[in-house]
């Protein structure tokens, strides 16, 4: 070849001319204004210098193979590598989405188990596996909650109830599916304060939007009372299902009034994620929104798993297919690599969430001092006085190579640093994390100037901020 471009590939077997000696001209194909004349100017690299590349950009990274991520809300906890491996079989990779039911028997039945193992994790009677994310769970929650006061004629539900300590995605989400967002307050035990529900609730509220654990880490002791109301005032409940990772197998979101549930697969259920990558937020539902939901859901049909798109008020499809389907496959086997031991995750995940909390409630501000589920909320707010705050702390834990701790989040807590250590971390890492936030608290005292110059080892040291916003150099040059 001339180029990489070259007008005439002249390559053998083209055509698939017998003989092998067909001629192929690109411009068979495209109009030749269109063919490139000069070589695009790639850089010529070798496989090694290209991985060379791609390694010390990874290295650069920081990862949960690499420390420990007690990001909270995020549950950063180890995922399997022997998932990859099966999400990577050929079967299932080289699967074409439009093949037929025949054809696919092995990715369908995958799948309806997987609606069967986690209708009977969240006690929901259906459910989806297309959304592709949390949020998109919550939008299509949200979205059926919508239609199902439509089909009734109670078209004046327009209000959706958020308590104040929500992730940001539960007002976002009702509000793009049109609804109007009323916030309640948390009591000062951390939780929904029923009094001031009380006040909120009227004829026109379709839903409350929920999550318990909530995201101070703190189990909702009142929420049958709230079921209760909700149901006798005809509205519905949202279930966000991010911290399932506290309750797996002690009690699902059924048993506690919901009506309507995401999950985070690539919370829960172990898909590596973090960065931006593909995720699964499947959704379920009782069974009065059963033919609500997205189509196709996946049946069994005497012996043979078949797609059904044939549901009476669904509201469509939410994406693409059949939603991420790599993320069903990891999902799928660490269930069943799980099984009852899914309730050991859970129960190793509060301890050492309860664990951490214990150690560094007096060195740290605990705003709300309550035994807590999964993951729990510092404040920075003693560091205050000393010139460094929670951004300073967070930094300053990247010198001993810790994932910082989500920060500013949830929103009712000052200085928030929200702490999710998982079950997949043992006592010394635990230990070890520990120390380092109490040295940390320390050096603040007695040497804040040192740690604000954090972060001093890792490959971008501290950045100017300021210049940064002001004056943003967006090109890359070596
Ligand atoms: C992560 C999270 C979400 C959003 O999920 P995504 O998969 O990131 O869209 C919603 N609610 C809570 C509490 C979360 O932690």
């Amino acid at each position: 070849m001339e180029t990489i471009f070259s007008k005439s590939l002249g390559v053998d077997g083209i055509g698939g001319k017998s003989g092998g000696k067909s001629e192929c001209k690109l411009g068979d194909f495209l109009p030749e204004n269109l063919l490139r004349q000069e070589p695009v100017g790639l850089p010529q690299l070798s496989e090694l210098e290209v991985m060379r590349h791609y390694k010390a950009l990874s290295d650069r990274n920081f990862c949960i193979e690499k420390g420990f991520y007690p990001l909270g809300s995020c549950t950063m906890k180890y995922n399997p590598k022997v998932n990859e491996l099966l999400a990577s079989l050929e079967g299932f990779t080289n699967l074409h989405p439009l093949q037929s039911d025949e054809d696919s028997q092995g990715a369908l039945e995958l799948m309806y188990n997987l609606q069967e193992k986690l209708k009977y994790i969240t006690g929901m009677d259906a459910i989806t596996l297309q959304p592709a994310a949390g949020a998109h769970g919550e939008l299509t929650g949200m979205m059926i909650i919508k239609k199902y006061f439509e089909v009734k004629g109670e078209t004046n539900r327009k209000k959706v109830i958020v308590p104040d300590s929500a992730h940001g995605t539960n007002p976002a989400s009702a509000k793009m599916c049109g609804f109007d967002i009323v916030e309640v307050k948390s009591n000062s035990k951390g939780q929904v304060d029923v009094e001031a529900l009380k006040e909120l609730i009227d004829g026109d509220v379709a839903a409350i939007m929920m999550t318990n654990p909530n995201t101070l880490g703190i189990f909702e002791e009142s929420v049958l009372e709230i079921s209760d109301l909700m149901h006798k005032n005809g509205s519905l409940l949202y279930y966000d299902g991010a911290n399932f990772n506290a309750i797996m197998g002690w009690t699902n979101p059924a048993l506690m009034g919901f009506d309507v549930v995401h999950l985070n697969l690539h919370k829960t259920f172990a898909t590596p994620h973090g960065g931006g990558g593909p995720g699964a937020g499947p959704v379920g539902v009782v069974e009065k929104l059963k033919d609500f939901l997205p189509s196709p859901i996946i049946e069994k049909q005497g012996g043979k798993y078949v797609r059904n798109y044939n549901i009476t008020h669904s509201i469509g499809k939410v994406r693409s297919f059949y939603g991420n389907f790599g993320v069903l496959v990891r999902a799928y086997a660490y269930i069943l690599m799980m099984g009852n031991n899914l309730k050991l995750a859970s129960a190793d995940a509060v301890l050492n969430a309860n664990y951490i909390k214990e150690k560094l409630k007096g060195a740290y501000d605990l705003p709300y001092d309550e035994p807590c589920m999964h993951e729990f909320v510092l404040s920075g707010e003693k560091q205050h006085h000393q010139g460094v705050s929670t951004l300073g702390i967070a930094k300053r834990l990247m010198d001993s190579n810790y994932h910082p701790p989500t920060v500013y989040f949830p929103l009712i807590v000052h200085e928030a640093i929200m702490i999710e250590p998982t079950e997949s971390e043992s006592k010394a890492v635990l230990d070890g994390f520990i120390e380092t936030m109490l040295k940390i608290a320390k050096e603040i005292e007695e040497n804040p100037e040192e740690v604000l110059k954090s972060p001093q080892t890792t490959p971008i040291k501290k950045v100017d901020e300021t210049l940064a916003a002001r004056h943003p150099d967006l090109t890359y040059k070596n």
